[in-house]
């Protein structure tokens, strides 16, 4: 009798790669319903998805060895660093695999002299901060969420210190990748520039786990400063907040973080973070570093324009304490704006434009939630141009429609100013169908072949970042 031909299907194959990789992995291999619930879909988007198992990687040859059954049996496999990401990043294809890098949380090498590390890319930052700050040093980039290392590559993230170190673009000096084939190949170094070939790390830093799955990260790092002062003032109107950042950027002021909470944004923030002595007025939250000379002088100028500009005055946090409870308010914006309408629909749209624009654009965007109708707050890293709109619908059909219809407009109105349809969220799902007007055919064609050299198959992270089909973005996903 001739056995027959096992079946050559999705389903079969993923099956065949767990059994597999569970003779290697053991009960790291994780098929419990809780735990893929956890790795079904990131923050913000309700579009969610179970992986048919998550595989809890501890090193690099751990991701090669899963990479290598994953593409051998032509299984999906999406990268997950710790799931704050807000388009839709980490939600599987059917029939995926998750391969959570989560436990991979070392710090390789600290070197003082040269001001960088190498990190595996579990790490988060804070956990990285945490055992840096006691040699004198630290990394400024600060997702709001708490953040892997290799996440915040693989999005190249940025927060609210990017005005003044930059973004994951700027601070990433090497990588460790493995590809599509399992094979582990190192980009990038130690050395601060190099014009050596084609620049490999650039390329994986923002490609949301599409052409290889990172492993180690080489960083910058930076000194702490000497002195730092941060203080928030307030506005009687939002024109006047916008009207202070642009005339600070432009004059070239070194300022650590300048970010603006709107009125309905710090009306949230107040009760959630339990903010005393504000009011629910547009606010600017400011953050000097430096020489304590430096410092003073970077204060007067700020308040001197602010001033001009309207400010109602300065109220100060001198110590370590109440600036991180200042900063952790920040941070934690995204909730306070969320507990305004608890259950609802809630998207944190991404813009960011050209600095001499950002007034325009934040008058049209009030214009347009006006218009609709819908609860908004705004905020934002202003000092580079970039602003979020935290859109609350009801959680109904008509509120997604509604939603979506003003997520489009606003987006629009970035992009016809010179923006981009995202700063520093990333595109995922949710921002696919913006990217033909950004990039252009010819763009996005070569974006395609290079996807297409390095993951011929397409396993890595299959149906994020690129547009493929005709029906895709949050409306797609959304009522997926
Ligand atoms: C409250 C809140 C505030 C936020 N504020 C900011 C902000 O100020 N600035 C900002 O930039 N973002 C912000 N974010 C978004 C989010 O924190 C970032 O996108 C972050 O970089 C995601 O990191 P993560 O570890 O959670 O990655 P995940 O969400 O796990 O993954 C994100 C993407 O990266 C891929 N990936 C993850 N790890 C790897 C790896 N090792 N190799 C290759 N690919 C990988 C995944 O496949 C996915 O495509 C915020 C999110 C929340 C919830």
């Amino acid at each position: 009798m001739t056995a027959l031909a096992a079946p050559d299907t999705q389903a079969h194959r993923v099956r065949t790669a767990i059994e597999t990789l569970r003779t290697r992995f053991g009960d790291r291999v994780c098929t419990t319903h809780s735990v893929r619930e956890e790795h079904s879909h990131g923050e913000a988007l309700d579009i969610s998805r179970l992986p048919e198992a998550v595989i809890y990687a501890e090193s690099t040859e751990d991701v090669s060895e899963t990479l290598r059954v994953c593409h051998q049996h032509r299984v999906p496999v999406v990268a997950f660093g710790a799931g704050t990401s807000l388009e839709g990043h980490v939600t599987p294809p059917e029939h995926a695999i998750s391969l959570d890098l989560s436990r991979m949380t070392k710090i390789i090498a600290v070197n003082t002299d040269d001001l960088d590390c190498r990190v595996q890319a579990g790490l988060t930052r804070q956990s990285l901060n945490a055992n840096i700050r006691d040699q004198g040093l630290f990394f400024p980039v600060d997702p709001g969420g708490e953040a892997t290392l290799g996440g915040m590559c693989a999005t190249r993230a940025s927060g609210t210190a990017a005005v003044r170190y930059g973004t994951m673009k700027e601070n990433v000096l090497g990588l460790t990748v493995v590809l599509a084939t399992g094979e582990i190949i190192r980009t990038g170094g130690r050395v601060r520039k190099s014009s050596t070939g084609y620049d490999l790390t650039a390329l994986f830093v923002g490609s949301e786990g599409t052409l290889g799955v990172i492993t180690e990260i080489q960083l910058r790092l930076y000194g702490l400063p000497e002195t730092v002062s941060a203080a928030i003032c307030q506005f009687t109107n939002l024109d006047d907040a916008v009207a202070t950042t642009m005339q600070l950027v432009q004059i070239g002021l070194p300022i650590s973080r300048v970010e603006l909470l709107d009125e309905v944004q710090m009306g949230a923030s107040i009760r959630y973070s339990r903010l005393e002595n504000l009011k629910p007025l547009p606010t600017l939250f400011f953050e000097f570093a430096g020489a304590p000379d430096a410092v003073s002088e970077q204060v007067r100028t700020t308040e001197t324009i602010a001033l001009d500009n309207n400010a109602s005055g300065f109220t100060w946090a001198d110590t370590a304490e109440e600036r991180s409870r200042l900063w952790k308010a920040r941070h934690d914006a995204f909730w306070a704006a969320k507990s305004l309408a608890p259950g609802a629909l809630v998207i944190s749209t991404d813009c960011i434009v050209p600095i001499s624009k950002l007034g325009v654009l934040i008058a049209g965007v009030r214009r347009d939630i006006d218009a609709s109708g819908l609860q908004a707050a705004l905020l934002g890293h202003v000092g580079d141009g970039n602003f979020h709109a935290l859109l609350i619908a009801e959680n109904s059909d008509d509120g997604r429609r509604r939603i979506l219809e003003l997520d489009r407009l606003i987006v629009g109105r970035a992009q016809s100013l010179g923006g981009s349809c995202s700063g520093e969220h990333g595109v995922g799902v949710g921002k696919q169908e913006f990217l033909e007007t950004e990039h252009g055919d010819g763009a996005l064609s070569l974006m395609r072949a290079l996807k297409h050299t390095l993951d011929p198959d397409g396993i890595l992270n299959p149906g994020k970042l690129l547009p493929a089909g005709r029906v895709y973005g949050r409306e797609a996903s959304l009522n997926s």
